[in-house]
Order: C-alpha cells, then sequence, then structure tokens
C-alpha cells in the first residue's frame, strides 16, 4: 500500500457553463503524517479540489486517491469537513446528532446507534471544549461552536486523513487556538491533515507544506518557500 495519503494526478474539472476550467492539470500529493495548507484566493478552485477527491464531482480528466487507492476503499479513512457557508445550519439536529454522524460509517445508515457510539460522539464534542452544548440545536451556535461541533464530527470519525475546508472562517480566536491545538494532536498521533485556508499570514506558523492554487498548481513544497513574494503575486494577480 503507497503510503501518500492523498495523491492528485492530472486532475482537471470544468463546470458546465463556464468559460475557463476551475481546475486544471492539477499534479499534488501531501506528505504523510504533516500539516498541509491549500491556499489561494477565491474563486482559485480550493473547495472544488476537495468536492473533486471526495466523489462530489466528476472531473473531465485525472484522479485522486487516497492511500493508494480508490476512496470507496478507504472511506472510513477519509474525513472530509465542507466549508461550513455551504451547510444548511437549519437543519434540525443538536450538536451529539452532528458528532454521532462521524461514526456512521462505523455504525451502519439505518442501523441502530448504541451507547457506545453515543459516548464516543460525546467524547469527540469533549475534546473540542461542546459537551456542555450537545443537546442544543445546531443552528443556535455561534459560528465558532458550529465549527467545534463539525470539527467533532470529524474526530468521532478517527480517520487518517482529514480534509478541512476553511475551519478559520468566521470564527473566534479561542476557537482558532483550540482547532490549531487539534490539528497538531492529530499530527503527535500520525495523522495526515489538509486544510484550505485563507490566512497568508498565520501559514507559515502552522503548516509544514502548502500548496499555492489558482486553477492551477503556482508552487508546493514547504511552507517558508512557497509563501515568496513571487509565488504570492502569481497566484494573487488577476490572471492567475
Ligand atoms: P475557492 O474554494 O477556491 O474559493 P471554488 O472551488 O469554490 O473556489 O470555485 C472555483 C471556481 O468555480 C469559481 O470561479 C466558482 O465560481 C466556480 N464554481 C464553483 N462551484 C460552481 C458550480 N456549482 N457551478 C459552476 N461554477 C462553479
Ligand atoms: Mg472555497
Amino acid at each position: 500500500m503507497s503510503i501518500l495519503p492523498f495523491h492528485v494526478q492530472n486532475l482537471s474539472l470544468h463546470y458546465g457553463g463556464q468559460s475557463a476550467e476551475a481546475l486544471s492539470d492539477i499534479n499534488w500529493s501531501a506528505p504523510a503524517g504533516q500539516l498541509s495548507a491549500i491556499i489561494g484566493p477565491n474563486g482559485a478552485g480550493k473547495s472544488t479540489l476537495f468536492k473533486a477527491a471526495m466523489g462530489l464531482l466528476n472531473a473531465q480528466k485525472g484522479q485522486v486517491q487516497f492511500f493508494g487507492e480508490n476512496l470507496d476503499d478507504v472511506r472510513g479513512q477519509v474525513s472530509y469537513m465542507p466549508q461550513r457557508t455551504a451547510v444548511d445550519w437549519d437543519f434540525p439536529v443538536n450538536a451529539l446528532d452532528v458528532a454521532t454522524m462521524g461514526l456512521y460509517a462505523q455504525i451502519g445508515w439505518l442501523k441502530r446507534i448504541k451507547r457506545t457510539h453515543k459516548e464516543q460522539a460525546m467524547a469527540a464534542l469533549e475534546r473540542v471544549k461542546m459537551a456542555d452544548h450537545a443537546h442544543k440545536q445546531i443552528g443556535a451556535l455561534s459560528g465558532g461552536q458550529q465549527q467545534r461541533v463539525f470539527l467533532a464530527r470529524a474526530l468521532a470519525q478517527n480517520a487518517d486523513l482529514y480534509l478541512m475546508d476553511e475551519p478559520f472562517a468566521g470564527i473566534d480566536a479561542k476557537t482558532q487556538d483550540l482547532i490549531i491545538d487539534i490539528f497538531h494532536a492529530l499530527k503527535a498521533a500520525g495523522k495526515t491533515v489538509i486544510v484550505v485556508h485563507h490566512d497568508l499570514h498565520s501559514a507559515e506558523g502552522i503548516f509544514d507544506e502548502v500548496l499555492l492554487l489558482n486553477k492551477r498548481v503556482i508552487a508546493h513544497g514547504a511552507a517558508s518557500e512557497v509563501l515568496s513574494e513571487t509565488h504570492l503575486k502569481t497566484a494573487y494577480s488577476a490572471h492567475g
């Protein structure tokens, strides 16, 4: 089994009705057991890359492999956290229900949720300091609290690879610190974490590896090398 947890090969994706490709011939693999960031301006295709990888969108060309396998063969090992703004928070579930969803791959859809599953979900809520809010409706929580619950769902799954789309968007400083601590704990446990991130200034302090993206790969490698002025100018210029 390949040790590459996330391996993107020649991936191109063109949305119907758009004049240009959203992703053009992307090649990148995230180093195992490291914290990686995907950075690029709005519309760079960061969310599209995750969605294509998770099979939520069909790419015209290329593929993404997880641990050297197709997603369907290792789905339980891969945890995906969508962008918070893309989720319907009016859905009538409480925080514990959401955390429990992380266990569905283990439980099996339509099977009974047992006490041990609830305990696992509760432990995940405790890790993100949301146990006190377990029975609150998800829509009644603040942005930072919703993000924590979302993270608890990802943690409950106990995956080996975590894909997280903008976990730091619209949250308070305390939640940001907590999430960063959890990333480091995941790394210490040998897990691989890939985060779509938009704050260039904090990126170097948090992440080992950076993929700089604007529809195509602008640069990738050690954070300190990728986040150079030249690269950033290319990535953030109007023409990408
Ligand atoms: P990012 O996450 O980097 O901000 P996205 O992946 O969301 O960027 O979007 C990349 C490009 O694809 C943008 O130009 C966006 O407008 C376009 N796009 C995203 N979703 C769709 C869609 N469902 N249909 C058509 N175009 C889309
Ligand atoms: Mg996005």
